[in-house]
């Protein structure tokens, strides 16, 4: 079946300058829009703005102070920030407000849809028995709900990214959470209840599992190069504590490991467990640094590999969420590869 894709998307997230031959560079996202507008499919993409997040809407996963004292001192200039591993600059607060509100915009478009869909059948008028045989004649056919998969399939290319972004810091490149930000804005403002993450950038998303490590309402599922940065993060054994026991779940990969490996761990932990827990609704951190040609990665994930992958998280959505599925982009530092992934993942998402 062919879907649409919706891309939010701003000007703003050019603007964050990581510091001179940073490998987090604008020219990335340039590359994802560029592949984008000459993807075969580019005729599906339904571009949205990506809105601003409020502080508020950023403190639902971090320390308001930390919100506030990323917006001062982006303010006065900006600085390097060693645990980020890269500067600010005064453009990099707001283009940090705008990825995080890039996936408010795609959830607020999804749900939206949503919403319309339930309220076109409410007004839809219901017949007795006795009034629909005598206006059968004159009765036109029931209006065609909103397709069911329609519009439901969101995608940001995101940056900064977000995933290594803690409760009252920066790190790795991230400013704010902006996947797990969006999980809980599902929640509460939308009133989703079960949220899935599945993080396939080939780092190990050590914000996100923190924000919801005590938490069995968000399930967190890491796919990442084992002993790689952030070190000592995404053992097999860390799976939760307390309430959340049993809601994280880390697959490390052993480095080299290319498309079969991947796969093969793939479906046998990731897909039992996305079962298992049933999601309404599925978030994806797609960095594309797992890609063979990426200097930062060490697996070898080619672009039918992407392909797979999104065949498989697809097939999540469309059985336990309606379908509704949204990707943020994380990292990803070969222009090509980034490029070819994303085309590859996205295409496939949308049924073409
Ligand atoms: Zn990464």
């Amino acid at each position: 079946m062919q879907n649409n894709l919706l891309l939010a998307y701003h000007p703003a997230f050019l603007e964050h300058d990581a510091g001179l031959g940073h490998p987090e560079y604008p020219d990335r996202i340039k590359a994802v829009m560029a592949a984008l507008e000459m993807a075969p499919w580019a005729d599906r993409i339904v571009r949205l703005e990506a809105r601003e997040a409020t502080q508020a809407e950023v403190s639902l996963v971090h320390l308001p102070r930390y919100v506030e004292a990323m917006r001062r001192i982006c303010e006065k200039g900006g600085e390097f920030l060693p645990r980020m591993e890269a500067a600010v600059g005064e453009a990099s607060y707001p283009a940090a407000m705008r990825a995080v509100g890039a996936g408010l915009t795609l959830a607020d478009a999804v749900m939206a849809k949503e919403e319309s869909g339930k309220w076109k059948e409410e007004e839809t008028p219901t017949l007795t028995k006795a009034e629909s045989g005598k206006r059968k004649e004159e009765e036109t056919p029931p209006p065609t709900p909103p397709a069911s998969s329609g519009e439901k399939i969101g995608f940001a290319p995101t940056r900064p990214p977000g995933h290594h972004a803690t409760y009252d810091r920066p790190m790795g490149f991230c400013i704010f959470n902006n996947i797990a930000i969006l999980a809980k804005y599902l929640q509460t403002k939308h009133g989703i209840g079960k949220v899935a993450i599945v993080d396939f950038d080939v780092h190990h998303g050590n914000g996100t599992e923190e924000a919801f490590w005590k938490d069995p309402t968000v399930l967190y599922v890491s796919l990442h190069t084992a002993d790689s940065y952030p070190y000592n993060s995404g053992r097999r054994e860390d799976s939760g504590e307390e309430a959340g026991k049993g809601f994280t779940l880390n697959v490390p990969l052993a480095p080299g490991s290319g498309d079969r490996e991947y796969l093969a761990a793939f479906d046998r932990y990731v897909m039992p467990k996305l079962e298992e827990f049933a999601p309404e609704f599925l978030l994806v951190s797609a960095g594309f640094d797992a890609h063979f040609r990426d200097p930062l990665g060490a697996l070898k994930l080619t672009d039918s590999g992407y392909k797979e992958l999104a065949r498989r998280l697809k097939a999540i959505a469309d059985k336990y969420c309606e379908g509704r599925m949204i990707s943020l982009l994380e990292g990803g530092y070969d222009l090509k590869g980034l490029g070819g992934g994303v085309t590859a993942y996205l295409g496939e998402l949308i049924g073409q």
